[in-house]
């Protein structure tokens, strides 16, 4: 019972059960405390702190503090009992999580089927199976995903409100190259890169889920942080396995505690080298941020007007991007 309890706990850490319930946190004191509005009890000004390393909370309002089932436990007025099992209810497949897993088989399945989506590939350099395989990269065609949903007993509704179709009834990846994503193993959103003259990102109107294949990049202890999924599938194929990505520059405090999980680990963040500085100064400003959490990291430019994905399809190699990590500079 303990074992499982633990398990649970680590499962769903506190700090991501609390931001899925809106709870909007600032960081406070050592490098894995946050502090926020209670929860528990009103208040205006933040009394409520968390310790992500110790997945603990504490409450100098209220005075009630605990790990994660005791805050369930109090936020939901439940019994113990009841608790873990709400909780474990949590962590099976939801059927919205079902619903984005069948999406993006089926769109892994069109992406062998289109001359266009295998040419847009080769044309972000991208050639590699075995990542794409892994990867889970799909493509959204377009004017197929409703009918095929249908057959699986889905209705319009459910497709409407998690945003795959439109009110027209049409497939709102159209013409995307898909990258499901995860956390805790579940696909928890969807990525899509137009090929075609929309938009280039889209995602659906839900969270994001965490630092893109953390379960595997956790491991090391120099990470890199790309600003996009081409230039992490791109890295992958070159070897820096240790590469991740949280979708664009802006890191959620879940994010950072992610990032900071292990003692001594280094970043090297290597986002787009814009004409207007934005990822020059988002750079910067993250590097100080991860200071913040004990975390050493290293600001990496790259030749001008590059972003990793189109550093390599300009020909770089390997040799050439490691260059680029030896010549980081440490803000
Ligand atoms: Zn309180």
């Amino acid at each position: 019972m303990a074992e499982n309890l633990e398990r649970l706990k680590q499962r769903i850490p506190l700090l991501e059960y609390l931001q899925r319930h809106n709870w909007r946190p600032c960081r406070a004191g050592s490098q894995h405390e946050f502090v926020g509005l209670c929860p528990l009890h009103q208040e205006t000004r933040p009394s409520f702190y968390v310790n992500a390393g110790k997945n603990l909370f504490y409450c100098h309002g209220c005075g009630r503090g605990g790990d994660l089932i005791r805050f369930v436990q109090l936020y939901l007025d439940l019994p113990f009992r009841q608790t873990v099992a709400h909780l474990e209810q949590e962590l099976m497949p939801s059927p919205a999580s079902r619903l984005l897993e069948q999406t993006a088989a089926f769109y892994r399945l069109q992406l062998h089927r289109h001359p266009e989506a295998a040419r847009y590939l080769e044309h972000r350099k991208l050639h590699d199976p075995a990542v794409i395989e892994e990867l889970g990269i799909g493509y959204a065609p377009g004017g197929n995903l409703r009918r095929h949903l249908a057959t699986l007993d889905y209705s319009f509704e459910v497709m409407l409100d998690m945003g795959l179709i439109s009110q027209q009834g049409r497939d709102t990846f159209c013409r995307r190259i898909i990258f499901p994503c995860h956390q805790q193993g579940r696909i928890v959103n969807l990525y899509g890169r137009s090929i075609g003259a929309a938009f280039p990102h889209r995602l659906l109107p839900r969270s994001k889920g965490g630092l893109f294949a953390w379960k595997s990049v956790s491991n090391f202890s120099t990470v890199i942080l790309v600003e996009g999924l081409f230039d992490l599938a791109v890295l992958w194929q070159a070897g820096f396995r240790n590469t991740t990505c949280a979708i664009g520059t802006q890191l959620t405090p879940a994010h950072l505690a992610q990032l900071s999980d292990q003692p001594g680990r280094s970043v090297y963040i290597v986002f787009d080298q814009d004409d207007n500085q934005a990822g020059q100064k988002a750079s910067r400003q993250l590097a100080l941020r991860l200071k913040d959490f004990g975390v050493r990291s290293h600001v990496v430019q790259l030749p001008h007007g590059h972003d990793p994905n189109s550093y390599f399809v300009a020909g770089a190699s390997a040799a050439d991007f490691t260059a680029c990590l030896q010549r980081a500079s440490q803000p």
